[in-house]
């Protein structure tokens, strides 16, 4: 960061746009507001009311492709059900290429298909960056995801198989999954089905990747995976709601390793976030 700012004469910025009142979206922009100025680098929220239009959203997200000090553009999901199905398409298609932080546009996912994107979508990208940092090796071995989302489950399908994985994507109709999950050697579960993966998808030894996010409120689910007296359920017993990963905490007795939630994947794609953002600030300066 602090050589791109000597050298640009301002630090990387990120543009954010967060559209309504939803608490969870407002912790996540806060956190990488945080993460980036302690990084040096310069992120802002430009906010939306929940009745605001989607021809609103867009006039905002031109306002950002325009600017001079903004690299990157993130639009902070999810937006109100009032805009349509496809309003976070319609978003994805209009921020520019080059400031497409989160990988999204199309442009940026055709040329991840060809295995040349220069911004890669952060959760998949935080992903592989925890696999090569626990020295898990990737090329050759078995891997299955278990969801196919564009942000998620198929950008991850992609990396790994750019880094010679033979992958299985899973979904909601794939048959006997537990039978397939436990072929792989790595297994990335991105559903948001709380504690869903429970051992049988698991090889014994795999590293086991933990994407899924859910608030759970319900109190039979948390008894269902926290024994009495844990950590876990005491805190949901002070809080009422607890995050929860799609793996079932007993996952831990099989598998080699094991990723977190919260505190895994979460983090990462904040740091992919402002990588990104830093590596699109330097191709706009380089383009100059
Ligand atoms: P999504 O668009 O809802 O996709 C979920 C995927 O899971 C779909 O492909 C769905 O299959 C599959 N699925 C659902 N139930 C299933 C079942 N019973 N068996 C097999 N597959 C099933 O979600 P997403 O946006 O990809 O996010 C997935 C999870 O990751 C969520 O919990 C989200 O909060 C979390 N997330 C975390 C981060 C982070 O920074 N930690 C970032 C992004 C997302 P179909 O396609 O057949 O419906």
């Amino acid at each position: 960061m602090a050589a791109f700012t000597a050298r640009a004469g301002r630090p990387p910025g990120l543009g954010i746009v967060l559209v309504g009142d939803d608490p969870a979206s407002h912790l996540y922009v806060n956190a990488k507001i945080k993460s980036a100025a302690e990084t040096g680098l310069h992120a802002d929220c430009s906010q939306l009311p929940a009745s605001a239009s989607l021809p609103e959203l867009l006039a905002v997200v031109e306002r950002l492709n325009q600017s001079e000090v903004h690299d990157g553009i993130l639009v902070q999901s999810p937006l109100p059900d009032s805009m349509g199905a496809d309003a976070e398409r319609r978003v994805f298609d209009v921020v520019r290429p080059d400031k497409d932080v989160d990988g999204f546009h199309p442009v940026n996912v055709g040329k991840l298909v060809q295995n040349r994107a220069p911004l890669v979508a952060c959760t998949p990208s935080g992903v592989i960056e925890m696999l090569e940092r626990s020295q898990i090796a990737i090329a050759g071995a078995r891997a299955a995801v278990i969801g196919r989302s564009d942000i998620v489950g198929k950008p991850m399908a992609l990396l790994l198989m750019h880094r010679n994985a033979t992958v299985t994507i899973c979904h909601s109709r794939t048959a006997n999954l537990p039978r397939v999950t436990s072929q792989a050697d790595i297994l990335v579960t991105a559903m948001g089905r709380a504690g869903f993966v429970t051992p049988d998808f698991v090889k014994p030894g795999a590293a086991v990747v933990d994407v899924g996010t859910t608030q759970v409120t319900d109190r039979a689910v948390v008894e269902r995976l926290f024994a009495p007296g844990s950590k876990r359920r005491d805190a949901f017993g002070r809080r009422g709601s607890l995050v929860v990963g799609d793996v079932h905490p007993d996952v831990a007795n099989v598998a080699g390793a094991l990723s977190p939630v919260p505190g895994g994947v979460g983090p990462l794609t904040i740091a992919l976030l402002l990588r990104n953002t830093l590596r699109a600030a330097e191709e706009r300066l380089a383009a100059r």
